[in-house]
């Protein structure tokens, strides 16, 4: 194997970087030096190891433009929403630098002494993260496991290692102590491989396919390591008739085409009344048809190109299997990995582009009935990530959040992810939550301790 890694432009297909691949010799050397930090960094006063992580916000907000660039060209993302996406990584750090002194446990009444509960770090954790959002990803990671006392083993996507390389050197800027924070850019054949199974690694957090998911959940079984899973996603944006149609119409767009489909919250099966299919398909084409496919680094661009060839092959595979094309917009000719916004419907149930995960901009439309058939379709899928649900009925939005089987839904939104929220699956989209509160169950263990008083 060689012992470089091409890092890859998307927009472009030119070469960006060269770094050096890592293999098992790099991360055992790595798991060592986290583990040398561990005892030091777990022994850390609360407020100190809070205060370290204040000056990483502040080098990471004094370097928000660079970081921001670099995923832009790497990931092929357009520039604002690289920015967007560097914003919350400080964001994530500012929120978790409140979680070292919030560690609270509880008191239990028992006879004959005291019981309470603290809250112990794992020991050294390896995070495997994927190319679509990568900083970010590695951030909602890394900031709860540093807070709660861990050590940390970051392996990027080998497609998207710059930005996570280049966080690793401002760390060191900003005085987190070495062996802290490791990154390793090398496969994950090899590299990712060996670090679910390495003995002194006490806990994978992992976001990519639900593939890799499954090979990672049965490898850390030899070692009971702690898992944690973000998976993929089919995740449905239910239009009801009474809904403001525009305003759906307008953020449909964003939740299917966002980072060019990449997101396993896409939104990806527009579910729609059919009393108002055909007024919803005028509206939706109108956006659809607008959207400014082009450069990254045009600060105009809404959507850039996708992560490879590979990734454009794997996507234009859906068209070829014959469902209704609806509408289209455009995208530029290569070089670079384009694919224009694409909208099929209306689609049968039992299509594949209704069923299967597309990582990529095409989205299914797919007409219900009624309430009922609408929970029961958004339902019909082995994923349970994300969705949105549009109606101005109160009463039905919260009968709809409460029936359908996913990990985040909003109402009269296309959003999915804030840093005070827990984020993360039902079903085959994973288990574990990351982000606010509940991100820090998923790094440490509770333990209770009993005091006799006799
Ligand atoms: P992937 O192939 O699962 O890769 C994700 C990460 O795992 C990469 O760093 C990859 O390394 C590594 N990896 C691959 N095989 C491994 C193994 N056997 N052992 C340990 N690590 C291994 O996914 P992807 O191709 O990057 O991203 C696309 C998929 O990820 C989609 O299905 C999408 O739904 C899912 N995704 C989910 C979320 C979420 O939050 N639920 C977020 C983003 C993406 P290399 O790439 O370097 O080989
Ligand atoms: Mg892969």
């Amino acid at each position: 194997m060689p012992e470089t890694l091409n890092v890859i432009e998307p927009a472009t297909e030119a070469v960006l970087e060269e770094v050096p691949r890592a293999g098992t010799v790099e991360i055992d050397e790595a798991v060592a030096r986290a583990r040398g930090a561990f005892p030091a960094w777990r022994a850390l006063a609360p407020a100190a190891r809070a205060e370290h992580m204040r000056s990483l916000v502040t080098v990471l907000e004094a370097n928000l433009d660079e970081l921001a660039l670099l995923e832009a060209r790497n990931a092929g993302k357009p520039i604002g929403d690289a920015r967007g996406e560097m914003g919350m990584v400080v964001e994530t750090f500012r929120y978790y630098a409140g979680a070292p002194e919030r560690l609270l446990g509880e008191t239990i009444p028992v006879s004959g002494g005291q019981a309470f509960t603290v809250r112990e770090p794992l020991g050294v954790v390896g995070l495997i993260v994927p190319w679509n959002f990568p900083l970010t990803i590695a951030a909602w990671k890394l900031a709860p496991a540093i807070a709660a006392g861990n050590t940390a083993v970051l392996k990027p996507a080998e497609l998207t290692p710059l930005t996570a390389i280049r966080f690793a050197a401002l760390a060191l800027e900003a005085g987190i102590p070495e062996g802290v924070i490791n990154v390793v850019a090398g496969p994950g054949s090899t590299a990712g491989r060996h670090l679910v199974e390495h003995p002194d690694v006490a806990k994978i957090a992992f976001t990519g396919s639900t593939v890799v998911g499954r090979d990672i959940a049965s490898r850390a079984a030899a070692t009971i390591k702690r898992v944690t899973l973000e998976l993929g996603g089919k995740s449905a944006n239910i239009v009801f008739a009474d809904a403001d149609l525009e305003r759906a119409a307008a953020a449909a767009p964003g939740g299917a085409f966002g980072n060019a489909g990449q997101d396993c919250c896409a939104r990806s099966r527009i579910l729609v009344e059919e009393s108002a299919l055909e007024r919803f398909m005028g509206l939706l084409e109108e956006h659809v048809t607008a959207i400014r496919v082009g450069d990254p680094l045009d600060p105009n661009t809404e959507m850039g190109p996708l992560i490879s060839a590979g990734q454009r092959d794997s996507v234009a595979s859906f068209l070829a299997d014959g469902d209704p094309v609806a509408f289209a917009g455009t995208a530029p000719e290569g070089p670079g990995y384009w694919f224009a916004p694409t909208v099929l419907g209306p689609v049968a149930r039992s299509s594949r582009v209704a069923r299967e995960e597309v990582f990529g901009p095409i989205v299914a439309v797919l007409p219900f009935k009624d309430e009922e058939d609408a929970v029961a379709l958004a339902n019909d899928t082995i994923y349970g990530l994300s969705g949105s649900i549009w109606t101005r009925d109160g009463g039905r939005a919260l009968r709809v959040a409460r029936a359908v089987d996913s990990g985040v839904l909003s109402i009269n939104s296309n959003t999915s992810v804030r840093v005070a929220t827990p984020f993360g699956g039902f079903k085959q989209s994973g288990y574990g939550r990351e982000l606010g509160p509940h991100a820090l169950d998923a790094y440490t263990e509770v333990k209770s301790i009993y005091y006799s008083t006799r």
